[in-house]
């Protein structure tokens, strides 16, 4: 057998992405240590009773001591309050990253609070599903999709390049960009979308004319789709609205402008306009499955895939 990558992980925050980092460590053998820690004492024996790591601890300085590896998966807008607590039990050398869904604010937030000679490299895996908890992670979540890193000016390129390793052993892909591009990109590809969901559940939710057995009753020719992005954590989602404001806000901005030029097209019966749209989108989606990005199974593959996962 090979030796670990990592003497000690330390997992801050044992949910969906925590637990199903625990799992894929367990698996590839890639830590002699895994240390957990989360906030409640519920989440802390949930995750003890899994069996995901080697010791537990409501105490996030005590996890991270001796770790050479610290991940944070919890909530943006807790980032810097775990970064503040932690930072005098890093261990000089170690390797600090995190998965927040944003980067520019997890970065203002973490990064005044990393101490010398600590390796603080921000990191974003583009996978993940509507559920939440250390219940609802698995193995295979990060199997062929992205890992986004946004590396700071002077970033070590060892540091790097063990985190990338770390990554790739997960099965994830890795890319890097900055910041400002992360949070633009993410803005379109998976905020965006996030919050239509939101608004078109709570739009048919809020409808008089038509009732709520009926919604449910007829969902499937198309709302449901839009109901699985819709039960995501609404926590992680509230943090990414007010962490990544301005991106969203731009990307909104254009949706609106966009949808007026739909609106207008339906109004005045332009049918050439709605095809062509039409016919350019269903070319994106064709594009995603020749990318390996999903499956083209009827019902978006969730029958034939255990676990669908998104960004
Ligand atoms: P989750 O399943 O809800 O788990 C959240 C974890 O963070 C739990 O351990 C929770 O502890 C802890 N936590 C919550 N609030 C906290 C606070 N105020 N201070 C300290 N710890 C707190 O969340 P997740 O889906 O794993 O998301 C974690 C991170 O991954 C988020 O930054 C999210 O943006 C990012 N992400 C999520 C997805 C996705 O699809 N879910 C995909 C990519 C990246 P307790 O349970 O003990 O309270």
């Amino acid at each position: 057998m090979t030796s670990p990558m990592f003497e000690k992980i330390a997992l801050v925050g044992i949910g969906l992405i925590g637990s199903s980092l625990a799992r894929v460590i367990r698996r590839e053998g890639l830590a002699g240590h895994v240390a957990i820690s989360t906030r409640s004492e519920a989440t802390l024996k949930r995750a003890e009773t899994l069996g995901l790591g080697d010791s537990y601890t409501t105490d996030a300085r005590e996890a991270v001591r001796d770790a050479d590896l610290v991940i944070v998966s919890v909530p943006v807008g807790s980032s810097g309050t775990v970064a503040e607590e932690i930072a005098p039990a890093l261990k000089k050398g170690a390797i600090l990253t995190d998965v927040g869904s944003t980067k520019a604010s997890v970065i203002a937030q973490m990064q005044p609070h990393v101490p010398e000679g600590v390796h603080f490299i921000p990191g974003h895996p583009l996978a993940g599903t509507e559920k939440s908890g250390p219940d609802a992670g698995f193995a295979e979540l990060f199997a062929n999709r992205w890992c986004i890193f946004t590396p700071l000016p002077g970033t070590d390129p060892d540091a790097l390049e063990r985190l990338s390793e770390f990554w790739r052993r997960c099965g994830a892909n890795i890319d890097t960009m900055d910041p400002q591009h992360h949070d633009m990109t993410l803005a379109i590809v998976s905020h965006l979308p996030h919050i239509i969901a939101y608004n078109i559940v709570g739009t048919a939710d809020d409808l008089e004319s038509v009732t709520k057995t009926e919604v449910i009753k007829y969902s499937a020719s198309g709302f449901r789709d839009f109901t699985r992005l819709a039960a995501s954590d609404p926590t992680m989602w509230r943090d990414v609205c007010l962490h990544n404001k301005d991106a969203i806000l731009e990307m909104l901005a254009r949706f609106s402008e966009d949808l007026a030029f739909l609106q207008r097209a339906i109004r005045w019966g332009d049918g050439d306009k709605l095809f062509d749209l039409f016919t350019r989108t269903r070319a994106v989606r064709r594009s995603i499955i020749e990318a390996g990005q999903d499956i083209d199974a009827p019902d978006f593959g969730r029958q034939a895939v255990e676990h669908p996962a998104k960004g």
